[in-house]
């Protein structure tokens, strides 16, 4: 069944090579204009999944997806030209040019936390490049999804852009075909079972995974608009951000301070009471029960080997509901500092030295984002320099994922490749090798048999003076 959209969609890819990018143009004007006719069901949707607030469906669902748009097709034109490249005097008189091309079909398969985001902003730098897509959104947000259907079905044919909907059976039944790209963004495990699935096709492979991203406070930092920026990073969208803030190194000598103001800060986002926090409008709720019993398991567990709650703690699984809980004294063997916590539970934990931070971030799995709250310039280079993450950003946390021009990616287990603006129609672009030849082509006969002594003369040379 599914095989027969791939099959369309094989043959489709084809005859949209030849078209030029104004097609590719409408096509985006057509889901700007279609994205922004659906914006109330839209909100909806991610209400009903996950009792997202309106403000946070327009900032970081329906916002990244228009600007993103906007920016593509402001850039397109000069990102498709073929990039003119030097030529070495062994092939003089020749020209050589990489030219951007289409992959094919393409298929982007996306997470729940930010549903729709995710789905899009993929599909926008797919058709942007020339690609068909069959998207497959997650299951776990079915109303988003049949909005993501909804949208797309009424937009393009199916022809260049389908939309599968259903549950791991059917990624499992999409794998399983030759696609010529796959863009993936959800967990690590997941991402594992891709990467194998992709190499059976050799289907090149871009993955957009999770892990933990950890979040330095320094002596130097400026800790009420540290408290205040870890606050909102953490917290949004109830913490089930691939980007979010994980857990916190903080300097013992500012550690108190902070907290106050980190609990003052989560005061003044949600409310001072448990009761308040819990009916916050502006507060998520975890997608299903078992993700919200996983998180009420790591609690139970980093407090079985005696970590503190130092503020929240209240948490109802039956109602999809953790409170925003900071732990303190966590052993680093418990659960929640061994796998993503991914929900609104912060370990804050205090260092000395900044070596310290370093060796403890570089003995784990490299993070997605890294997060540094610092006025102390060594201690920016050192973090910059002896350590590895996909993004990097000082003073702030998660505000790097907006800026079109930076590639957006893990490295390793947190990711393999990167998106947005130019890395996005980069991921869904194969870059073609174009060499023009001239009619002094005919000097390279000398490279041709039979090899006499003045051919070997004039090899000998080139590779003496390497020419
Ligand atoms: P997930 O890996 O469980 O699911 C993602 C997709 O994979 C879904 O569409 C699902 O249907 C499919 N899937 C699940 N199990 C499968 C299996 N066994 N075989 C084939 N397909 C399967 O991820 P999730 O829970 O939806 O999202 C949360 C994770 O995604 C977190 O780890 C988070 O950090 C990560 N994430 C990363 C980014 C990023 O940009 N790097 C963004 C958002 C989320």
């Amino acid at each position: 069944m599914l095989e027969k959209f791939f099959l369309h969609q094989k043959q489709y890819s084809q005859k949209i090579r030849a078209e030029g990018l104004d097609f590719r143009i409408d096509a985006l004007n057509e889901l700007e204009k279609a994205i922004e006719a659906h914006r109330t069901e839209i909100i909806e949707a991610l209400k009903k999944d996950f009792q997202k607030p309106e403000a946070e469906t327009l900032l970081s669902e329906i916002y990244p997806v228009l600007k993103e748009i906007k920016f593509t097709k402001k850039h397109l034109s000069q990102w498709s030209k073929a990039k003119k490249v030097h030529t070495p005097l062994t092939l003089f008189g020749s020209k050589s040019y990489i030219q951007p091309v289409a992959r094919g079909v393409c298929l982007l398969i996306g997470p729940w936390n930010y549903p729709f985001q995710l789905c899009m902003l993929p599909l926008v730098s797919a058709i942007a490049a020339g690609n068909c897509a069959i998207v497959k959104p997650s299951e776990l947000t079915r109303h988003t999804s049949s909005v993501i259907k909804k949208i797309l079905t009424g937009t393009f044919v199916s022809d260049h852009v389908f939309v599968a909907e259903g549950g791991v059976e059917t990624t499992q039944e999409l794998l399983k075909l030759p696609f010529d790209h796959i863009f993936f963004t959800g967990s690590t495990r997941v991402g594992k079972i891709v990467m194998e699935a992709a190499a059976k096709n050799l289907t090149s492979v871009t993955l957009e995974l999770g892990g933990k991203s950890p979040t330095i406070v320094d002596a130097t930092a400026n800790i009420n608009e540290a408290a205040q920026k870890i606050a909102w990073a953490k917290f949004i969208n109830a913490g089930q951000t691939c980007v979010a803030p994980d857990y916190l190194f903080v300097h013992e000598s500012i550690h108190h301070a902070f907290k106050k103001r980190l609990i003052a800060a989560i005061e003044d986002f949600y409310g001072k009471s448990p009761e308040l926090r819990k009916n916050s409008p502006d507060f998520a709720r975890m997608v299903t029960f078992n993700h919200a019993r996983r998180l009420k398991d790591l609690i139970d567990d980093a407090v079985s080997k005696n970590a503190k709650i130092v503020f929240g703690g209240l948490s109802t699984p039956d109602e999809h509901f953790c409170e925003p809980t900071l732990l303190e004294n966590v052993d680093p063997h418990s659960l929640i500092m061994q796998e993503e916590i991914f929900g609104p539970i912060l370990p804050v934990m205090t260092f000395k030295e900044i070596s310290e931070v370093i060796h403890f971030i570089n003995e784990r799995e490299k993070p997605l984002a890294l997060y540094c709250y610092t006025n102390s310039q060594m201690n920016m280079e050192r973090i910059q320099y002896e350590t590895s993450s996909g993004g990097l950003v000082f003073n702030d946390s998660v505000i790097h994922f907006v800026n079109p021009y930076l590639p957006f990616g893990g490295v390793n287990h947190s990711g393999l490749g990167s998106y947005h603006g130019e890395h996005g129609f980069r991921a869904f672009s194969h870059e073609k090798a174009v060499l023009k030849q001239s009619f002094f082509g005919k000097l390279l006969r000398i490279m041709y048999p039979p090899y006499t002594p003045i051919k070997m003369t004039a090899l000998k040379n080139l590779i003496r003076f390497r020419l």
